[in-house]
């Protein structure tokens, strides 16, 4: 199981070895057992790695909240510069770090490159917030009074995230987290340490090299016990969490207990619709991708296919031929022709395996193409597509983190919007049509009900600029661009008193 027998020198570029500490709070350590990183394309061990008890975890969030005045004395636009160079360190380390991602995770190169770029690209956006940060002055009803709003930094946030992307939520997280002027505790998936450790490095490396403690970005490594050490801490005033409904759930009634804040982003169950005038061979396209991309493990992966009655069949054809050329382009992740990759674990394939016999055998749906596992070494299934099921039944109202999507038929929009809208996630969502009422419609208060309304591009995909993030039981939290920074903040409201009366406000004489 050596990384060496591998032969991935971009292992030993990260600076990773066979057996890895998976804690960081200012000092490489960790005392919990051991686990093992495993790759989906191969199922062998790539490396070994250590993780935190709780007692360690405490010890890191201690360490992160004596980070913390240092940290957020520095004036923004100087953490800002630390950010920068945050950015140009991932962009020295763009194709390594990518490859891991790879490796680790099991999505294709293309798209391991593009999660290390949407951290390089929020960072940037990071050191311009730095720069922007506002704050806001409103006319007082006071003779000689100012009203004000000023953000302050919440101190340590913890970030929680998920295996699917395990460098780019980080980012995400991190890059506001940090111009904002939090440190933060960081527990990555459980089966994907290394690129949360590779990641660490590369940045306490530049904060290092700043004179900063490394502890303003400490890492824990390990599963649930790990991760509720951190929401139960009354130190940490935001957790930000990244997976499931159901743990998120969880996690966001624990830290109401204690008032603490959540910014949550969960599971989706997002639908593409195609009207009747949609352009299809774009539509189709589009559909391929956000079905079958990243082997259907993105939370915006489209699960449901919602077609237009007059152009189902044709739709179905063109999709299923392109599903066809899509097979003779699985492969290693790692490969420059390889287009579709392996799920992530044997747990998924098992998941994947139930889900289609439950559909085909006790749900009575119809198998159009796939179903089964590929028999090569690995975690490897067909992408799928089902139809026939009640929208209501429950495998279509669950999040299956799986390439599965079930085909829907209706004859107006306004049918369609309901199917959409009729799940408990409220992710992301696509409409196809070359109809500016469809769209506005779309749009609209009686249009989708989700954080992302796309119109002509799929459900996946999203850019840095905007506020990324779902209603419902996706939990309402945003990420990334926008006004998501404020989730990072406290706002105090100001009032000073600049004269020599003390008049009261609404008018009230109490003398
Ligand atoms: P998961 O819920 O199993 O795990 C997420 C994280 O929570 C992991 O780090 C895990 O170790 C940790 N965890 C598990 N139990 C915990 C507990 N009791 N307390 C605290 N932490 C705990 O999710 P996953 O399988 O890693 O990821 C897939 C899920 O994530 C899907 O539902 C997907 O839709 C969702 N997701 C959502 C977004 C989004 O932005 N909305 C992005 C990526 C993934």
């Amino acid at each position: 199981y050596l990384v060496t027998d591998l032969n991935y020198g971009f292992l030993k570029q990260l600076g990773l070895t066979t057996e890895n500490p998976g804690l960081y709070d200012g000092r490489w350590g960790g005392s919990g057992k051991v686990i093992e990183s495993i790759s989906p394309s191969t199922g062998k061990v790539i490396a070994k790695v250590r993780t935190s008890i709780p007692q360690e975890v405490r010890n890191a969030i201690t360490e992160a909240h004596k980070a913390w005045p240092q940290w957020a004395s520095l004036p923004a636009p100087t953490r800002g510069e630390i950010v920068r160079q945050i950015g140009d360190e991932l962009r020295n380390n763009l194709k390594p770090l990518s490859q891991l991602v790879s490796l680790e995770m099991g999505k294709i190169l293309p798209e391991g490159i593009g999660e290390v770029q949407e951290f390089i690209d929020i960072c940037d956006y990071a050191v311009g917030l730095s720069r922007m940060l506002p704050g806001s002055m409103f006319p007082s009803e006071r003779k000689n009074h100012a009203l004000m709003e000023k953000w302050n930094p919440l101190g340590v946030v913890g970030v929680i995230s998920a295996f699917n992307f395990p460098i780019a939520v980080y980012g995400w997280n991190s890059a506001i987290a940090m111009v904002c002027g939090n440190t933060i505790v960081w527990k990555g998936a459980l089966t994907t340490p290394l690129v949360s450790i590779a990641t660490t490095k590369i940045i306490t490396g530049v904060l290092e090299r700043n004179g900063i403690p490394g502890s303003v970005v400490s890492l824990v490594t390990g599963g649930p016990e790990v991760g509720e050490t951190i929401v139960e801490d009354t130190r940490v005033p935001l957790i930000s969490f990244t997976g499931s409904t159901n743990v998120g759930k969880e996690v966001a009634l624990k830290v109401q207990e204690r008032f603490g804040k959540f910014l949550l982003e969960l599971g989706g169950n997002n639908a593409l619709i195609v009207a009747q005038d949609a352009e299809l061979e774009m539509a189709v396209r589009a559909a391929v991708f956000s079905c079958v991309g990243t082997a259907g493990q993105r939370c915006t992966t489209t699960r449901r296919l919602i077609l237009h009655s007059k152009i189902k069949n044709e739709f179905l054809g063109k999709l299923k031929k392109a599903y066809e050329s899509i097979l003779e382009r699985i492969g290693d992740p790692l490969e420059n022709n390889t287009l579709y990759g392996p799920l992530h674990n044997q747990h998924a394939v098992d998941e994947y395996k139930v889900i289609t016999y439950r559909n085909k055998i006790l749900c009575g749906g119809k198998i159009e193409f796939g179903g089964k596992q590929i028999e090569r070494p690995g975690f490897y299934v067909e992408p799928t597509i089902i139809s026939g099921l009640p929208a209501d039944a429950k495998i279509v109202q669950t999040e299956t983190f799986a390439p599965i999507v079930y085909i829907f038929e209706t004859n107006s929009l306004e049918d369609a919007v309901a199917l959409n809208n009729g799940v408990q996630q409220g992710l992301s969502s696509s409409l196809f049509t070359k109809s500016i009422e469809n769209v506005f419609r779309w749009i609209g208060p009686h249009g989708s009900d989700c954080g992302i309304v796309n119109v002509n591009i799929g459900t996946s995909g999203a850019e840095i600029g905007a506020a990324f993030g779902g209603e419902k039981a996706t939990g309402g939290g945003r990420e990334s661009g926008s006004d998501a920074w404020k989730h990072y903040m406290r706002r105090a409201t100001i009032t000073i008193n600049y004269g020599n009366d003390l008049p009261l406000a609404q008018g009230i004489k109490f003398e």
